[in-house]
């Protein structure tokens, strides 16, 4: 056994205690607060890591935006980027228990943030540890950042541009395996329907970024709707206020839903077609199936795939009501090989053409870095030392990390999946990032330290 599979396992208890400390801390992005731009939960979850990190040998200081930890000395630095804050959950959808409670059960680890990306956290707290288990001294300054504000519109890694020197390599263990050398653009836009009158209330979603598993869609209390919808197939119920109905699908990542649609679009569709609603709104309700009609972005005129970035994306994550408006929040993916500006213009005419409005829109555009430079390359042999897999190349990635907003920057696995180890016993939709039954294997879990620290000793040469 090596040294560091030893030291692993003999820390195996101390890395749970602490993974189960931040993972109890609900730091979802919340109301801003004196020091607390991203609200009181994310800043503590900041000072907690603080606290960790001075106990592991890091320097830290503590900003309001994120945190920064530093171990060794040099003239260069590298940069590792990690993100505190989580997404929201809706409790309710969680079956392996809470979702702000680290779980234990048969070989798997499960609680927010596990994935994405608290367990990072803990892999980067212990490498002054690890780098001295293996016995390997880095001739690069090591610089951690903990942010606040990935999942949220990232204003944690703008404050840090700009008021620290950009570090000479960074890696942002944030992605898949082996590692990541370009990101999609993405997109997010808010469709506003024209009025609508049978159609009183819209609701559902939990964030942009993710294909919307639950939409509750009310009417006004008709009978000849009551009777269409009774037949429709739709799951519906009739109350005081009104009728609802409810639809649901699987919950998907908007950087892997060209498969999926959204839980509105059987909505969509069904009232499209029901002759029991007014017209208008029947109209309205056409436009939006068209819209929903896949996870590709056909009807906005992006589909398509590019290279190594595959499939474009078009994610609806929020469905809500503005007045007598319907909104529609949806989040592309789209090549970062191809012009942002012009990706933009074309979904925001598809969606004006039809009558609807661009009630909001904004991008942050993707990037490409080259496959075979001396970073790519020492990342890759990395990789491979530690798997022990063979040819391994990089890959283009759709979700968005820090690397898009750093220089010479490298997403690079949050959890170490390589080894042949049992899928959790799951419902589709949940276990993985943003999902609800958020998992981990154990045996991956403790590899991704190994993995992490071959990565960091290479670039850190
Ligand atoms: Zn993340």
């Amino acid at each position: 056994m090596d040294r560091i599979t030893e030291f692993l396992q003999e820390h195996e208890w101390e890395i749970f205690e602490e993974l189960a400390e931040i993972i109890a801390i609900p730091s979802v992005k919340g109301a801003p607060e004196d020091g607390a731009p991203f609200g009181r939960e994310v800043k503590r979850m900041l000072e907690t890591v603080a606290r960790l990190g001075q106990r592991h040998g890091y320097t830290v200081t503590l900003y309001d935006e994120y945190l920064l930890m530093e171990y060794g000395e040099g003239e260069k630095t590298l940069g590792v980027f990690c993100h505190g804050d989580v997404v929201p959950v809706d409790e309710t959808e969680w079956t392996t228990g809470a979702p702000f409670a680290l779980h234990l059960w048969d070989g798997f680890l499960t609680g927010r943030g596990v994935r994405d990306d608290k367990g990072a956290i803990i892999q980067a707290l212990w490498l002054p540890d690890l780098l001295r288990a293996a016995g390997e001294e880095l001739s690069k300054k090591l610089v951690v950042f903990i942010g606040g504000s990935e999942e949220t519109g990232m204003e944690d890694i703008d404050a840090f541009v700009r008021r620290h020197p950009m570090p000479d390599v960074s890696v942002t263990p944030d992605n898949q395996f082996p590692v990541s050398v370009g990101e999609k653009t993405i997109l997010h836009i808010t469709a506003r329907s024209g009025r609508l009158r049978d159609v009183v209330g819209v609701s559902g979603g939990i964030a942009e970024n993710l294909m919307m598993s639950r939409v509750t869609v009310k009417l006004r209390d008709t009978e000849p709707i009551w009777a269409a919808l009774r037949q429709s197939g739709l799951e519906v119920r009739h109350d005081s206020g009104g009728i609802e109905v409810i639809s649901t699908a699987p919950a998907v990542h908007a950087a892997a839903c060209a498969d999926y649609h959204s839980a509105m679009l059987p909505v969509a569709a069904f009232f499209a077609d029901c002759p029991a609603l007014c017209e208008g709104d029947r109209a309205q309700l056409a436009i939006a199936a068209r819209l929903l009609s896949d996870g590709r972005g056909t009807a906005f005129g992006v589909a398509g795939s590019d290279g190594g970035f595959g499939e474009n994306t078009c994610c609806n994550g929020i469905a809500a009501m503005e007045g007598d408006r319907m909104e529609l929040h949806f989040d592309f993916r789209i090549s970062g090989g191809s012009d942002a500006e012009k990706a933009a213009e074309t979904i925001r005419r598809a969606v004006e053409e039809t009558g609807w409005e661009v009630a909001a829109m904004t991008y942050r555009a993707g990037f490409m870095l080259p496959e075979d430079s001396e970073e790519v390359r020492r990342i890759l042999a990395a990789c491979e030392r530690v798997s022990g897999r063979t040819g391994l190349r990089p890959y283009y990635s759709g979700g968005g990390t820090y690397a898009s907003h750093l220089k010479n920057a490298y997403s690079i696995a949050a959890v170490a999946d390589y080894l042949p180890l049992p899928e959790p016993p799951l419902a589709q939709g949940h276990g993985d990032e943003h999902q609800p039954d958020e998992t981990v294997s154990r045996a991956a879990y403790l590899e991704s330290f190994r993995h992490l620290l071959a990565v960091v000793t290479e670039l850190g040469k």
